[in-house]
């Protein structure tokens, strides 16, 4: 006899595999995270945990972070913990912090209420009509729901803290095993309703080394253009996700090969289309690279070095045309990098504490080649030399700027004799510098020289 759940939708029955037979241990947990499931346990609500914690503990890898799904209500959550702050409005989702880490609580939510990953966004869409009352009613759910409104099969696995199994209602077991991403329900529906998911499978795929199911793949070259609406704050995030955790040249080869990669910098992949002996596209790659092993050496990365690199293409371009006619070479980058910026926070945000730092990168890249005097000597002092110092490294190795000149100033910081420059046309003249902000030899916070790198400073 058919069963069928609260909504009228057939009752799914999970697979469940008792602790005897896989790996995840609680102490591999954080201990925040057990002390949550815990508590509602205790209270007698269902608490599992859910979504890239379990994975990556199902495939042995260290998780980013430990999400938990309840079917207590978001107000019920907020009176178990006194560290608990309730956040958006369609989705409330419940936060309990502990120090710095945060566990985020959500409660079941119904399979037609579908998840932007924004608990903010469409916020208007949960009003009803306009009479300011928020819809709750088919916004929550029960576990199955919750499971089948998730985006990729192997994200929607719960360990259940009742007895430590593991539950999988949409095959997300098989699909770990083989490697295979896969998104729940008919994929085109589930890119138009968030187009976002197009991104997190190119990030999954990569990230695990996993291969797409051929149908999750093959809407993503017709709808990349969806992601022209999706929010540029959100679009923000979700590339520091793509290229600041230690798989950016990956990533950027996939988005491309995916015809997403212009979705997100259109006027970088314009510049990119206009390919001269091997640069540009070499430049990225060596720049993400370079992220890449600092991310897995676990020094510190920025976004502002990530757009310098992502961004330097086109404003190259725009500036080798401003000072063809006669703008000096760091206004001119300054200017390029203004119209370029001004164009691609249509598509990505990037906030000024961001976008600031960035630019510098750019206008120092001209003063490296005035060697004369005492000028080697101010620019060290500069907070963003070392920034600017391996930005040109960057530029050397992908062939667009003069290897010599970027030894010269490696051995000069290392201290050694450098040979003295060759004469430098114009870089005597009279002009007069600008005087920085914060006055001249004022170091800021990092600016020590060695090893300080993409340190925002
Ligand atoms: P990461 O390792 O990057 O944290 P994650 O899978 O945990 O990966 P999160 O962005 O932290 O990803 O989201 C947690 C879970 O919420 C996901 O595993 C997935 O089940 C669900 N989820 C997040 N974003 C979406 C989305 N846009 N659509 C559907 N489900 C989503
Ligand atoms: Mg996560």
């Amino acid at each position: 006899m058919p069963q069928s759940g609260p909504t009228g939708s057939p009752l799914i029955h999970p697979v469940i595999v008792p602790r005897a037979d896989h790996n995840i241990s609680r102490t591999n947990i954080s201990e925040n995270a057990l002390k949550v499931l815990y508590r509602l346990k205790n209270a007698g609500y269902e608490a599992y945990l859910v979504g890239g914690g379990v994975r990556d503990l199902l495939l042995g890898r260290e998780p980013k972070d430990f999400d938990v799904a309840t079917d207590a209500s978001p107000e019920q959550v907020e009176k178990e913990f006194r560290n608990c702050r309730l956040i958006g409005r369609r989705f409330r989702l419940a936060h309990v912090r502990f120090g710095d880490e945060i566990i985020e609580v959500a409660t079941f939510r119904s399979s037609g209420a579908a998840d932007t990953g924004e608990p903010d966004e469409d916020a208007d869409r949960a009003h009803d009509g306009g009479t300011g009352r928020i819809l709750r009613d088919n916004i929550y759910g029960t576990v199955e729901e919750d499971a089948e409104r998730r985006d990729f099969s192997v994200n929607a696995l719960y360990y259940d803290i009742r007895d430590f199994s593991v539950r999988d209602y949409v095959d997300g077991l098989p699909d770990l095993r083989d490697g295979v991403l896969r998104l729940i329900g008919d994929p085109e529906v589930r890119y138009r309703e968030d187009p976002v998911r197009m991104l997190r499978a190119v990030r999954f795929a990569v990230k695990l080394g996993f291969r797409m199911h051929p149908g999750t793949e093959a809407p993503i070259d017709r709808l990349g253009e969806l992601l022209g609406h999706v929010p540029p704050a959100r679009m923000f995030e979700e590339i520091l996700k793509l290229f600041m955790y230690g798989f950016g040249e990956q990533a950027f080869e996939a988005l491309r090969h995916h015809g997403l990669f212009g979705q997100l910098f259109p006027r970088t992949e314009r510049a990119l289309a206009t390919e001269e002996e091997g640069f540009p596209r070499v430049f990225i790659a060596k720049a993400l690279a370079s992220t890449d092993s600092r991310v897995q050496q676990e020094l510190p990365v920025t976004p502002a070095f990530l757009f310098a690199a992502l961004l330097w293409e086109p404003v190259r371009q725009i500036a080798a045309g401003l000072e063809a006619q006669g703008v000096h070479p760091s206004e001119a980058l300054r200017r390029a990098a203004d119209e370029v910026v001004e164009e691609q926070v249509k598509r990505v945000s990037l906030p000024r504490r961001f976008s600031t730092p960035m630019t510098e990168i750019f206008t120092l890249q001209p003063r490296f080649t005035q060697r004369q005097g005492k000028r080697p000597q101010r620019l060290m002092e500069h907070p963003r030399f070392r920034a600017a110092y391996d930005f040109l490294v960057l530029r050397a190795e992908a062939g667009e700027a003069d290897m010599e000149l970027a030894q010269w100033w490696t051995q000069l910081q290392a201290g050694e004799a450098v040979a003295p420059p060759p004469a430098q046309p114009g870089a005597g003249g009279g002009r007069r510098r600008r005087r920085r902000r914060g006055g001249r030899g004022r170091r800021r916070g990092g600016g020590d020289a060695s090893g300080a790198g993409q340190e925002p400073g």
